[in-house]
């Protein structure tokens, strides 16, 4: 059995929807907001990457729309709507249903994706066994052919993760995510651990999933340069809230939120002299005000951007949070 080519029929279906989603950690006394006000839509076929440094929320976003947050976290309100049902409400036998067999999931760790006693093909027939009911041997031929598809032996499916290097594991990691035929991928910092050469392999392993399978992609990274480069639409995440959203080639060419515009600045171009003092004395402390979230890092902060948050702006196929486009 090879894995099914399904097409989905466009890019006007939502397959995932996220609905005013809040989350809080409860650390020691204190809670503290993660996500805040969080709404978002992923198309069938829509490669989303979602931007931000450590701490904007990005990560648990993700690990909300799977359903494995931490047990000191709590979804205080929202919904998540995965091909028109709400995850939430699920009992968790659906859920693990849909996880790893509708959802797929790439990991930044590769190792830690593997049971080190297990050879790396006899976890996709695994999850073709659980999820599909496939036999065995059928589900280790599967893996040859899908794994052969990205350039690696067939043979070497019946290595152990300790055999494979660092690509290899996260090709088969790749693999395994799409071994199901999932609509939806979520790829947390897929090319993090990766060199640079693997990390262009990894990219284009996953525009491929989209363009021959129809899967749509989350992709999550703290690298806006390699967002631009795979995503059709990119979703900026900055202490827990959505400050910009907008088409990937739209950002690039006008990035409207200031912290938009410093991470594109942080992007080396060729013969461009890096003067990385001006970044030396940013801090990430967010602001203990009630006003912009980004106010103690932005160069345009007014008095007003003090006192009142910004709402998520809407221009008209793009999204911003900031006063200056009220
Ligand atoms: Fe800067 Fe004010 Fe816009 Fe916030 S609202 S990003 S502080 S200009």
């Amino acid at each position: 059995m090879l894995i099914k080519v399904i097409l989905h029929n466009s890019m006007d279906v939502k397959i995932l929807e996220i609905i005013d989603l809040e989350i809080m950690y409860r650390v020691g006394r204190k809670s503290v907001i993660a996500v805040r006000d969080v709404s978002l839509a992923i198309e069938k076929r829509e490669i989303r990457a979602v931007v931000g440094e450590s701490g904007s929320g990005k990560s648990t976003l993700a690990s909300a729309v799977l359903r494995v947050l931490p047990g000191n976290a709590r979804i205080v309100r929202g919904s998540i709507m995965f091909d028109g049902v709400d995850l939430l409400k699920l009992p968790e036998r659906e859920m693990r249903r849909i996880r790893g067999s509708r959802i797929g999931i790439i990991f930044q760790d590769p190792s830690a994706t593997f049971n080190p006693v297990m050879r790396v093909g006899d976890h996709i027939a695994e999850l073709l066994y659980v999820h599909r009911g496939t036999r065995w041997e059928e589900g280790l031929k599967v893996a040859e052919s899908l794994v052969k598809r990205f350039g690696i032996p067939s043979e070497r499916v019946y290595d152990y993760p300790h055999q494979l290097s660092g690509g290899m594991k996260q090709r088969f990691c790749i693999a395994m995510a799409i071994a199901t035929n999932p609509e939806l991928v979520i790829a947390d910092e897929p090319t993090t651990a990766l060199d640079v050469v693997t990390q262009m392999q990894v990219l284009s392993m996953l525009r491929e999933l989209r363009d021959e399978y129809g899967t749509s992609i989350m992709f999550i990274t703290h690298d806006l340069s390699l967002a631009l480069s795979i995503s059709d639409n990119v979703t900026v995440m900055y202490g827990g809230e959505i400050v910009e959203e907008a088409p990937s080639d739209d950002l690039r060419r006008e990035p409207l939120h200031p912290y938009t515009q410093m991470l594109l600045e942080c992007i080396p171009r060729l013969r461009q002299r890096l003067d990385f003092r001006r970044f030396e004395k940013e801090s990430i402390e967010l602001p203990s005000t009630r006003g912009c979230i980004f106010s103690n890092r932005c160069r345009y902060a007014r008095e007003r951007c003090l006192r009142e948050e910004p709402p998520l702006i809407d221009l008209g196929g793009r999204r911003v949070r900031c006063w200056l486009y009220e």
